[in-house]
């Protein structure tokens, strides 16, 4: 301590604040140290006036290392049992403080900087804005609903259900016998782990929508008239005309007296409404477990009108469906909901929708489907 030669009062040299060790703990005591750290850091804080000035201020009083507020910890370990409660409350008062006022210095100097980053970022509202395109219908989608519409125009309501099937309604009440080739593990995908349950109660991937038709015939007594549309998963290598995922629709009609030309009425007329009225269709026998008899069913070919050309490989017919009438067998699954196979008749078909899109939009590659590629898909929009 020195004395001014002017005034000859006592003035206190301007030495930089530090954290007192504390050996008295009473309340009188404390009040005078957090009155002195927070004077020191008031008047710390007015004398700031840069940016760096800024951040010497905050390292020194937050710095996790050698900072003065979380050296205040000190306080509280030297601390007697008594008093901990009451310097751990001053501990606290003295951290929010520092903290807040830490903040305030660095917004009151930034805040001459922002003001012109605020001018360097101002937004010309004259400028034209982002264009977000709007989403569109994936093609495999649209047609399914076209397709799915057509029938709909005829009387069919459309039937759901689960793309986990049980090996009964995928295979058994389909008729497919035990050891058909269809049930291979080749060509269905199975959940793992199945091996302690019954073949019919074991989980697989449905192959088909056909199950689908099993379910509805258990809920629904006839007559009935469905499309099935959905998901449908097969342990197929890619290529350009296969995917282990691809979608289908199938239909079922049962009534009394349903008769193998209400089947080609139905599907003549669906493919005429789905690709043009000059589209002619061909039926040809087939084989299928769940149907009998059967038949594929090629159209003309809509690239060159039936003259020949590579889609059609120079045949002028595109096989695009099967169908068949429904195996006596099948209703006898659910006979007992009304579905007697003396009494009544029905027709089953299926197609892939995949296909058909591929067919009404000229697409020679199935991956185009469903590779997701923008450039593709826009042309759809
Ligand atoms: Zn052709």
């Amino acid at each position: 301590m020195s004395r001014s030669p002017a005034t000859g009062r006592a003035f206190r040299k301007s030495v930089p604040y530090t954290l007192p060790k504390l050996t008295d703990f009473s309340p009188a005591s404390l009040d005078k140290a957090v009155q002195d750290l927070l004077s020191a850091l008031e008047s710390e804080s007015q004398s700031v006036s840069s940016e760096n000035a800024a951040k010497e201020f905050r390292d020194r009083w937050v710095a996790r290392k050698n900072g003065i507020q979380p050296q205040t910890a000190d306080w509280l370990k030297t601390a007697p049992k008594e008093a901990k409660r009451e310097v751990g409350q001053r501990v606290n008062e003295i951290k929010a403080c520092v903290e807040a006022t830490v903040e305030a210095t660095q917004e009151r100097i930034q805040g001459g900087s922002s003001a012109a980053a605020l001018e360097s970022e101002r937004v010309d509202v004259t400028l034209p804005g982002i264009r977000r395109p709007l989403g569109a219908e994936h093609p495999v989608i649209r047609t399914l609903n076209e397709t799915v519409a057509v029938f709909r125009a005829m009387g069919y309501s459309v039937a759901e259900g689960p793309e986990v099937e049980t090996d009964y309604y995928n295979f058994e009440a389909l008729n497919f016998p035990p050891n058909h080739p269809a049930r291979d593990t080749q060509d269905t995908l199975v959940i793992a782990d199945q091996e302690n349950k019954p073949l019919r109660d074991r989980l697989l991937l449905r192959t088909h929508t056909s199950p689908v038709q099993i379910r509805t015939m258990e809920q629904t007594k006839p007559p009935i008239r469905i499309v099935c549309p959905g998901k449908v998963h097969r342990r197929d290598a890619t290529d350009a005309s296969h995917s282990p995922v691809f979608h289908q629709i199938e239909g079922l009609a049962v009534d009394t007296n349903i008769t193998f030309s209400d089947l080609k009425g139905t599907l003549d007329h669906a493919m005429k409404a789905l690709f043009g009225s000059s589209v002619k269709t061909r039926f040809f026998p087939s084989f299928f477990p769940f149907t009998e008899p059967s038949a594929d069913v090629a159209i003309s070919c809509i690239i060159c009108g039936g003259k020949g050309c590579r889609t059609c490989k120079q045949t002028g017919w595109v096989e695009l469906m099967g169908c068949g009438m429904v195996d006596p067998n099948v209703f006898e699954f659910v006979k007992d909901r009304g579905y007697d196979p003396a009494k009544i008749s029905g027709f089953a078909f299926g197609m892939g929708v995949e296909r058909l899109a591929m067919m009404k939009y000229g697409i020679d590659d199935i991956q185009m489907l469903f590779q997701g590629d923008v450039r593709f898909l826009e042309q759809f929009a």
